[in-house]
């Protein structure tokens, strides 16, 4: 539950800084992961909003998305995740550090 605060707080400061607080009024599409804690091996859910979420990169020819996750287990274990989308929003490279990803 902490992980999901945090990663709902982070998508709300970003949906505010480009909608100015107002929410999209379509239909949602999320990439869903999950990760394994490299330090508790708790499994934390995580989520891509891929209407809001996505950055340019400095390419400018895709997408950029990091994410931190931290578990409910009280180890407080930061996850570091990156993601590389294509211009067609297909996912082309992930990385994370303090833990792995469950495929
Ligand atoms: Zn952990």
């Amino acid at each position: 539950m902490i992980a999901w605060s945090i990663v709902r707080k982070e998508t709300m400061g970003f949906l505010k800084n480009l909608f100015g607080g107002s929410p999209a009024q379509h239909e949602k599409h999320y990439y869903v992961y999950q990760v394994k804690c490299n330090r508790c091996g708790e499994i934390i859910e995580g989520r891509v909003d891929m209407d809001n979420d996505l950055s340019w990169n400095d390419e400018g020819d895709g997408y950029l998305v990091r994410k931190t996750l931290i578990g409910g287990n009280l180890c407080f274990q930061q996850i570091e995740v990156e993601m590389t989308f294509s211009s067609q929003r297909e996912l082309i490279e992930k990385t994370i550090t303090g833990g792995k990803f469950v495929e």
